[in-house]
């Protein structure tokens, strides 16, 4: 079989890519190893984990409006009735992809495929028995994605050691979880975990949770995580892990020296590995970074001229928006139009509770490249609209080109940040000016009122927020 375009993974960068090339009127074919589409964010990753973050935050709402005077019961949970929903979700999802691929002609191959040379798959059976397909093409975007990073020593072959994939099937509620990494996963799996009745303990290696965040936005979190979370432990090392038949015994090592203790559960999440090993790159020209990532050109093109590569095999940040932008770029490009990658801000959003969100420059990062910037913080304790929702933990910020009054960054740290951050990265990719942020009338009252409050406070005009003016300090 000879199709022109071959999309290898069926996940948010492959079939965002298959089905525009459909629409721009390629002939193209879609294959992955999984009988459904989707990938890892569909069928493990960011969906079941916002479904799960969702009932969460439900229980965890049930239990705050106490303070309003409205209690409820403690909820019961019915894990297969969860499970059930969960699984509606993804099929509902996942079936409407094999339907959109239908309409638009898209042929979809399942197997796991694998590069003979340079133009050519060979796709195995996923029934044993019968025969390998042999596809050939003129181009193919390789979207294989990526999978959980291992640590050869938690490898103890025990159930009771999960992965985010694992994990999300939901096996059981363990009295304790170790969750190893404070990562995007670990945090957010620990707070479902956490929500449904777990006594859950993070341990990250680092100094700091979410070590790539912004510390402001991280403060909160923090605070709050450690009102559900029964330990988090910092700049600490898991040095061993034995399954003793009824739980999971762990050594760490630590600030505060040597420690042992008993888990039912540990949930392992240091991090994801491209999936560019294992399928034959090595018989074509496509380079290979020393992390494993497929090094790609601005318009995602290997250095193969058959292969152009997007998403988590070629790169971080390993977000399901950045593969399916990618996607798209690598598709315009194949079509001859002058498609390019350069986004000014990738928004990265972490769902915990609260949210944080952030897009374009941080204020770590600007310290780190010597950059000087100016930062507006506006405190959600000052906005109506949190106070009504009873949340004043929440913060926005905003960082500014003090030249230029250009803004370079956004983040917000509160709940809904990650709706809310979309409005930041917009700013930054049209090149606002903080006035423009200003003088954009935002309804009344909103989270959202925050990110133009932020840039009032910016030019020290904030209606909320006093500031004596220098003459008023001096005479004070
Ligand atoms: P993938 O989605 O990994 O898809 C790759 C596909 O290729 C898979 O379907 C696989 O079966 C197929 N494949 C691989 N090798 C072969 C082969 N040899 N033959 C055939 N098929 C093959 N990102 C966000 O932006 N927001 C979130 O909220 C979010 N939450 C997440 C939560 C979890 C628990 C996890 C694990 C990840 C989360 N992510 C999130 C990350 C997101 O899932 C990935 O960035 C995204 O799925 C990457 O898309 P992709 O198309 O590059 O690859
Ligand atoms: P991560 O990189 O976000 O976090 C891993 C954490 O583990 C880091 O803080 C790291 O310092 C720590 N760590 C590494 N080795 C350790 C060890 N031996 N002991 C203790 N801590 C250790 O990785 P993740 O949480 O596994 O998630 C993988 C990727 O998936 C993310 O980087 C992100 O790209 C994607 N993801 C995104 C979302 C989202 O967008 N909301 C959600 C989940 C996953």
């Amino acid at each position: 079989m000879h199709v022109p375009l071959v999309v290898l993974g069926g996940g948010p960068g492959g079939y965002a890519a298959a089905f525009l090339a459909a629409d721009l009127g390629m002939e193209v074919a879609l294959v992955d190893r999984d009988e459904r589409l989707g990938g890892t964010c569909l069928l493990r990753g960011c969906i079941p984990s916002k479904a799960l973050l969702h009932v969460g935050r439900v229980v965890a709402e049930s239990r705050e409006m106490a303070e309003w005077g409205v209690s409820f019961a403690r909820p019961t949970i019915d894990l297969d009735a969860l499970r059930r929903r969960k699984e509606k979700l993804i099929g509902t999802l996942t079936g409407g992809l094999a339907t959109l691929a239908r309409r638009r002609k898209v042929a979809l191959l399942h197997g796991a495929a694998r590069f003979i040379d340079s133009t050519t798959l060979e796709i195995a059976p996923t029934q044993p028995g019968a025969p390998s397909q042999t596809v050939t093409f003129d181009h193919c975007i390789l979207a294989s994605g990526s999978r959980p990073a291992r640590i050869p020593a938690f490898d103890i072959g025990s159930p009771r050691v999960m992965d985010s994939t694992a994990a999300l099937e939901l096996p059981d509620i363990p009295e304790s979880l170790l969750v190893v990494g404070g990562g995007y996963i670990g945090l957010e799996m620990g707070t479902v975990y956490a929500e449904l009745g777990s006594r859950v303990s993070v341990v990250e290696l680092t100094d700091g949770l979410l070590p790539g965040a912004d510390r402001d936005l991280v403060k909160p979190l923090q605070q709050r995580l450690g009102t559900i979370f029964e330990a988090i432990m910092l700049g600490t090392k898991v040095t061993g892990l034995q399954d003793v038949g009824t739980a999971v015994r762990v050594q760490f090592e630590g600030a505060g020296g040597a420690l042992e203790r008993s888990f039912a559960r540990v949930l392992v999440a240091v991090g994801r590995r491209p999936n560019s090993d294992g399928i034959g790159l090595e018989n074509t020209g496509v380079t290979i970074d020393r992390r494993g990532f497929v090094e790609v050109d601005g318009q995602q093109r290997t250095s193969d001229p058959h292969i152009l590569a997007i998403g988590d095999v070629c790169g971080e940040p390993m977000l399901a928006h950045r593969a399916s932008h990618q996607g798209k770029v690598a598709v315009e490009a194949l079509h001859g139009e002058p498609a390019l990658f350069a986004p000014r801000a990738i928004p990265a959003v972490v769902f915990t509770d609260p949210e944080i969100a952030w897009a374009g420059l941080t204020e770590q990062e600007a310290t780190a490249a010597g950059r000087v910037v100016d930062v507006s913080r506006y405190p959600w304790a000052a906005s109506g609209r949190a106070q009504a929702l009873g949340r004043t933990d929440g913060l926005t910020k905003i960082l500014v080109d003090p030249e230029t009054d250009a803004v370079l960054g956004v983040g917000v740290v509160g709940p809904g940040a990650g709706e809310l951050i979309a409005e930041g990265v917009l700013a930054i990719e049209m090149g606002c000016s903080a006035r423009d942020l200003m003088e954009t009338i935002h309804p009344h009252p909103t989270l959202g009122e925050t990110v133009a409050f932020s840039a009032e406070n910016y030019f020290g005009l904030a209606t909320e927020i006093y500031r004596p003016r220098t003459a008023d300090a001096s005479a004070g």
